[in-house]
């Protein structure tokens, strides 16, 4: 079924439903892969395929942000080399760049935030521009270190107070103050935190964990640890589950705080429950960085054994997660590069099925269509000539079959070279050619003699002594009038006359 044949108001359903979820990923992911699983399931149903694979890569997103970017980014790809769709492939390079991101490919991934951004029309879903314009600008930024780049930041910000969803709002402050914070614009880190803290409660739900996560640190570099506290405690006992890794984030940023307040038993409890949930959802970046703290603590209390075993520990993991980090960018990439060299073989494909094998000219097919192309489009000035190579039979006869095959490839050579590059020659079968000769009359004429000489003048002595090769060209130009089939008899009772004439000449 074509997309002509979806109802509109159903379409309008998967619309709202898309623009639900995509909001939805910055709230809480609870549920979100079932209810995109379902959405392409009835796109599907309904013939609608587009909106089947923006459901399917709304399930690449969660996939990235559960720490499965291989497979998310993996399946971006394949959507991305699959879909026409414009849509379709601005959101393919939204997750593409969410997934590289989070495997540490900035390069990489500010390259697909671009085209992610760069394809959303002022007419699109605005939660879909939103989205593109948070990802880009938290990206830009990642790649920029040494300076805030506030401009995609204000842009992403506009964009989404116009939309008024207060997790877009609130995933923009909380990536632009990150940003303030991380390159030490502490007072402009601090207002955003608290424009974070004001619409949270404006919208009567706590901030995810990876907003307080920053707003927690925030506050802590301004001393005001007590509050830093409430925050976190209110994410970690009351905020719905976003990144896999944003509630490790909370109890390490916690249990920093609990060792600045002296509380070093706090911390070291806050680091045990962090490692729990980072060994069983497997987040080896946040349990290296939880160990690291782990072993500072010891260290602290005087219990240096247990600090010594755990910086051990700490790089070893460290090292497997490079390890584990660039396995995956390798895999990604050959993935990658498999799609690439798919296109390539589909377009080598194209190229040989429309090719005359023995000359390597346009075959009888290809010729027919770049002749209805040119009728269609009517491009002027245009000829074709027909070209019968002379008493072929003989050549086969006298020499050999192999002999014939190698003149008919000299020959193909020697049109090639002589209709230039704006010209065309194809073998229409056994010793017949056309061309096509973006040329006045005058200068058609000019260009087939020139080839009817260069065929007779070549020193065909090579391929077999004795051998002569001559060949007979009926012209002729396109006329408005003109369709496929007048224009080759027209050429072809020329050819005819040629032959008639005595052969070697041209007629037009
Ligand atoms: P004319 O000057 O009237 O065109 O004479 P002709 O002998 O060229 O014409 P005819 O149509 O009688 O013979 C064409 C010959 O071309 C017959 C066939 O053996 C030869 N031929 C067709 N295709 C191939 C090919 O792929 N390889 C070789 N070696 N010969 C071919
Ligand atoms: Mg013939
Ligand atoms: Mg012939």
């Amino acid at each position: 079924m074509g997309e002509a044949t979806v109802r509109r108001p159903a379409r309008n359903a998967f619309e709202a439903e898309l623009i639900a979820l995509v909001g939805a990923v910055y709230a809480s992911h609870d549920g979100l892969a079932g209810r995109a699983l379902v959405l392409e399931r009835e796109a599907l149903a309904a013939g609608d395929r587009e909106y089947a694979a923006l459901a399917r890569l709304v399930v690449a997103d969660l996939d990235n942000r559960g720490g499965r970017q291989n497979q998310g980014i993996r399946d971006a790809q394949a959507e991305l080399s699959a879909a026409a769709d414009r849509l379709v492939v601005a959101k393919a390079h939204a997750v593409i760049a969410g997934g590289l991101w989070r495997l540490g490919d900035n390069a990489e991934a500010v390259k697909h935030a671009y085209e992610a951004d760069r394809l959303l029309t002022e007419d699109d879903p605005l939660v879909l521009r939103v989205d593109h314009a948070v990802i880009l600008a938290a990206q830009v930024n990642d790649q920029r270190l040494g300076r805030v780049s506030h401009e995609e930041y204000r842009v992403a910000q506009r964009l989404a107070d116009r939309l008024g969803h207060p997790d877009l709002i609130i995933a923009n402050l909380n990536n632009w103050a990150w940003s303030c914070y991380r390159e030490g614009d502490q007072p402009m880190a601090l207002r955003l935190a608290r424009r974070m803290e004001e619409h949270s409660a404006q919208a009567g739900h706590p901030m995810n964990t990876s907003c307080a996560d920053t707003v927690a640190r925030v506050l802590m570099a301004d001393g005001q640890t007590g509050r830093a506290t409430r925050v976190l405690e209110d994410a970690l006992a009351h905020a719905p589950s976003t990144d896999v890794d944003a509630v490790p984030a909370c109890l390490i940023t916690f249990a920093e705080i609990r060792r600045a307040e002296g509380d070093v038993p706090g911390a070291l409890a806050l680091l045990e429950r962090c490692r729990e949930l980072t060994r069983r959802d497997d987040v080896p970046e946040m349990d290296a960085i939880a160990l690291r703290l782990l072993a500072t603590c010891h260290a602290d209390l005087g219990n240096f054994e247990s600090a010594y075993r755990e910086m051990v520990e700490f790089h070893q993991a460290w090292t497997a997660r490079r390890t584990e980090q660039s396995e995956a960018l390798t895999s990604v990439t050959q993935a990658r590069f498999a799609i690439d060299e798919a296109r390539r073989d589909r377009e080598r494909f194209r190229e040989l099925a429309e090719r005359d094998a023995l000359t390597g000219l346009w075959n009888r097919r290809r010729s027919d269509e770049h002749l209805a192309a040119v009728l269609a489009a009517g491009v002027t000035p245009m000829a074709v000539a027909l070209l019968d190579l002379d008493h072929f039979k003989k050549v086969n006869d006298t020499f050999s079959h192999e002999a014939g095959d190698c003149v008919l490839r000299h020959v193909g050579d020697l049109l090639h070279t002589l209709t230039g590059p704006d010209g065309h020659a194809a073998r229409h079968g056994g010793e017949e050619f056309v061309l096509y000769l973006p040329l006045d009359p005058a200068g058609a004429l000019k260009t087939c003699e020139r080839v009817r000489a260069a065929v007779a003048a070549h020193d065909w002595s090579e391929i077999a002594p004795g051998l002569r090769v001559t060949t007979s060209i009926g012209l002729t130009s396109l006329r408005p009038d003109d369709d496929a089939r007048t224009v080759l008899a027209r050429a072809d009772a020329r050819l005819y006359a040629a032959k008639k004439g005595g052969r070697d000449q041209v007629r037009c």
